[in-house]
């Protein structure tokens, strides 16, 4: 037999196509070799944005496979994207996987697929391969979803996912408080209903994997991990920095905001950056804007293109003028880059768990504007658990006020001591994936594990 060959099957979505990107990049450096399938769809944006001379593009064969989409089909609506990849994509990956069977250094040895993307895990078992699953986001999430059924027995939960009783709670002592609002995006809807029966197959599915490794750390999260045995922490993954430049972004980089970083005052520069989901109305951007400019200082924004239109673009050019050089705006930022500079202060963020791990590591104070789903929990933990940020209050016109943005802001940077816990849990995240250190621990064995023979195959 040949080298191992991983096969790395991404969910298509920001937030799991740059973490699955970077356990692969880590797993090449142990000589395997790697292919890493994406949607045709997601394929094409990360192979337009992806720089000239990444070391990814060394590492890594990168394959696409078809969604079932049409290509000018909105993949926005999850509902039916959902539905068209598990009638797909489990056939078009088997065919893949036969193709390079029995080809000696070709033939897949193991199959790493995210949780979101269980239909490949249900593939590796029907072959014979041996599987391991990754989640991309907190331990206490997963856990929760493995809840799922008790939620249904105790009627917080309809059977297809939607919320009959709003109500706060917590798995165990220690770890943070979970609402129903997390499954806000499975209730009432059909498209809701499609997700969440995905979540309970993937619940199931997910139980037959070798492995469950998550992108988190027990010095981060004992209390879920104790409670959870099977979840095996191996982040936080960027935490020794990101080895790929470009490679998993679905938007070109902009790093010329780092040279503006450099001529700013250490710890000055309130980064904000809400992920690659996140929408506001004109309204709520306006008040985003007034609160960043009355903090009277420097300040990097992040806003997608997908995000404006002509009165958000015409708004944002004169606002630009009238700041001058006193902050940024761009349209996607090099983030683990930015979070790494001196200079910034604070990360006004929607708490997407790979940008909360990204803030986490760099040791940088929150404030939190959570958006949807986990962003509640992550939030959560940011304030409530490991005290290292601060959450937004909506006014009475449902809008987050500028006046909260910038005495928040104030707040957060006044007070030290959020700056000083933020570096205590930099310290505990770096620890966890050193040499000895708990998710280390994890990943030899992981490493280990995919080095080994077929003997630890479940067909
Ligand atoms: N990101 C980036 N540049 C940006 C904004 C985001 O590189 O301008 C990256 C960020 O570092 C993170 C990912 O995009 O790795 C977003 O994932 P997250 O889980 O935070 O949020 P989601 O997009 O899933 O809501």
């Amino acid at each position: 037999m040949g080298k191992p060959h991983i096969l790395a099957v991404a969910y298509p979505a920001q937030g799991h196509v740059i973490p699955m990107m970077e356990l692969v990049l880590c797993l090449s450096k142990h000589g395997f070799k790697i292919t890493f399938v994406n949607t045709e769809s997601i394929h094409k944006r990360v192979m337009s944005a992806f720089s000239v001379g990444d070391y990814a593009g060394e590492m890594i064969n990168f394959v696409a496979i078809p969604d079932g989409m049409e290509p000018w089909e909105d993949r926005g609506d999850l509902g039916r994207l959902t539905e068209t990849m598990l009638q797909v994509m489990p056939g078009k990956l088997e065919e893949l996987i036969e193709e390079k069977r029995g080809i000696d250094d070709d033939e897949i040895t193991c199959i790493i697929a995210d949780e979101n993307a269980g239909w490949a895990l249900g593939v590796a078992e029907k072959m014979g391969i041996k599987r391991a699953a990754f989640w991309p986001a907190a331990a206490a999430m997963l856990g929760l979803l493995f809840r799922i059924q008790e939620l249904i027995q105790n009627k917080i939960l309809d059977t297809d996912g939607s919320i009959l009783k709003c109500h706060k709670f917590t798995l165990s002592p220690g770890m943070p408080i979970m609402s129903t609002e997390i499954f806000a995006a499975f209730s009432g809807t059909n498209a809701g209903k499609i997700l969440f029966d995905s979540v309970v197959y993937n619940n199931k599915v997910v139980k037959g994997a070798d492995w469950i490794i998550c992108n988190t750390s027990a010095e981060l999260e004992p209390e879920a991990l104790s409670l959870f045995p099977e979840i095996s922490p191996i982040g936080p993954l960027m935490a020794s920095s990101r080895s790929g430049e470009s490679a998993g972004h679905l938007w070109p980089v902009d790093a010329t905001c780092i040279s503006w970083l450099d001529q700013q005052p250490a710890c000055s520069v309130i980064y904000a950056a809400f992920g690659s989901f996140t929408l506001f109305d004109i309204d709520q951007l306006q008040e985003l804007a007034q609160g960043l400019e009355m903090t009277d200082r420097p300040f990097l924004w992040v806003v997608r293109p997908d995000m404006t239109n002509e009165k958000i673009k015409t708004y944002l050019e004169e606002f630009e003028a009238k700041i001058q050089n006193r902050g940024r705006i761009v349209s996607w930022a090099p983030q683990d880059k930015v979070l790494s500079h001196p200079s910034v202060g604070c990360f006004l963020s929607h708490c997407g768990w790979n940008s909360t791990m990204e803030g986490v590591s760099n040791g940088i104070p929150f404030l939190c504007w959570p958006y949807f789903t986990d962003q509640y929990l992550n939030q959560n933990y940011i304030c409530d658990v490991w005290k290292i940020g601060l959450g937004l209050s909506k006014g009475e016109t449902g809008l987050i006020t500028r006046e909260e943005i910038s005495s928040k802001v104030e707040q957060l940077l006044r007070d030290k001591s959020f700056r000083k816990r933020a570096l205590l849990y930099k310290e505990k995240a770096v620890n966890s994936i050193q040499k000895g250190g708990g998710s280390d621990k994890n990943m030899s064995n992981f490493v280990k594990w995919i080095s080994s023979g077929t003997e630890m195959c479940k067909p």
